[in-house]
């Protein structure tokens, strides 16, 4: 037996961590041990039932786990190989790992850097190489460190944190965006140059605005992207990951056809190995480790229902890492 932290509707939506056996596990080529997870946005919605993140029942939730491999019928992994997991519809669709071992597919796995403890990989988590995908997109684009200022939503969030400690380490002057003023020492201590208030992106602005960012990182959507987009300078490019202010962009096209603006959409869950090996080994060289483990909040599984809650609440700064050991 091991414990997992299910949710269920049966008939009504319950959550809770029970102890399950194997026959519990869906099917897959590799079992692993599981010694820490997290807690990403898409999580809080699952525990909370928020929103449909889930399409199976019951289901295990957690859409990343490290740990080492227990049985490998899969050519590339074998028994003590160091591994991490990311998205692939693990924790939604297929039963995840917030939990003390999962069975999943071989060809989802990447190996774990060895710069990196496995609460440091998860720290880093979907959230954090989600980030990585951010910074490399905006790279991608042509984004020099001499261009102008990052700016960067969601602050003080998972991948707004990480972005906000790779764009500074990299020599980018980073803006933070955040509802929470009182977090601005915090944002400063991650490299943030400057701090801008979220409420004064958060309502419908003009189409067109005064040109001030020479590229972005949005996690919120909504109108936050909208004015964002409206506030890029010629040129410039937003990497749009998340939707923590809303699903919905109600914009006009004159930022993307007077400025010449480019809108990077950015998805962790199905991206390609390739660029999933890419991400972590620049963020193996990248990302200060200091600043890592300072964002770093260490709960345990019986702890992550109300992690989950303290998040949609938006009451969490930086990254919660769960040791599945207890
Ligand atoms: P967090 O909960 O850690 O951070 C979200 C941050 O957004 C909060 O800390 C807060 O920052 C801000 N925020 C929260 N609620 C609201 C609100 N109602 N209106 C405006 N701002 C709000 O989440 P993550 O950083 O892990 O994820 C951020 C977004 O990115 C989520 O929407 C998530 O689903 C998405 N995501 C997408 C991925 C992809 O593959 N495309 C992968 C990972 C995440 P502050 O108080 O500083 O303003």
């Amino acid at each position: 037996m091991f414990k997992a932290l299910v949710v269920d509707k049966n008939p009504d939506f319950s959550f809770g961590v029970r102890d399950v056996d194997d026959d519990f596990l869906p099917e897959g080529d590799v079992t692993i041990d599981i010694d820490y997870s997290t807690i990403n946005y898409k999580d809080a919605l699952a525990i909370t039932n928020r929103s449909p993140v889930v399409r199976n029942w019951p289901m295990i939730v957690g859409i990343d786990g490290t740990g080492a491999v227990r049985e490998s019928s899969h050519p590339a992994w074998q028994p003590g190989d160091r591994v991490i997991l990311n998205g692939f519809g693990v924790g939604e669709t297929h039963k995840g790992c917030l939990a003390q071992r999962a069975r999943l597919k071989g060809d989802w796995l990447i190996r774990l850097p060895d710069s990196f403890t496995p609460k440091q990989a998860m720290t880093i988590g979907t959230a954090g190489y989600t980030a990585m995908l951010c910074v490399l997109a905006l790279e991608k684009h042509g984004i020099g460190k001499g261009d102008g200022e990052i700016l960067v939503t969601g602050a003080t969030g998972g991948v707004g944190s990480v972005a906000i400690a790779l764009l500074a380490k990299l020599g980018y002057a980073v803006v933070a965006a955040t509802g929470k003023a009182e977090q601005e020492p915090y944002l400063r201590s991650l490299g943030a140059s400057a701090v801008v208030a979220r409420e004064s992106l958060a309502a419908p602005g003009k189409p067109l605005q005064k040109e001030r960012w020479a590229a972005a990182i949005d996690t919120l959507g909504s109108n936050t992207l909208a004015n964002v987009c409206a506030q890029m300078r010629y040129g410039g490019a937003v990497a749009a990951c998340g939707l923590a202010q809303g699903a919905d962009l109600l914009a006009t096209v004159m930022p993307f056809i007077l400025r010449n603006v480019a809108l990077l959409g950015v998805d962790s869950v199905m991206a390609p190995l390739a660029l999933r090996r890419q991400a972590w080994d620049r963020l193996a060289r990248d990302l200060p480790r200091d600043l890592l483990d300072a964002m770093t909040t260490e709960i345990t599984l019986p702890e992550a229902p109300q992690a989950a809650a303290d998040m949609m609440a938006g009451k969490i700064s930086g990254r919660i890492v769960v040791r599945t050991s207890e």
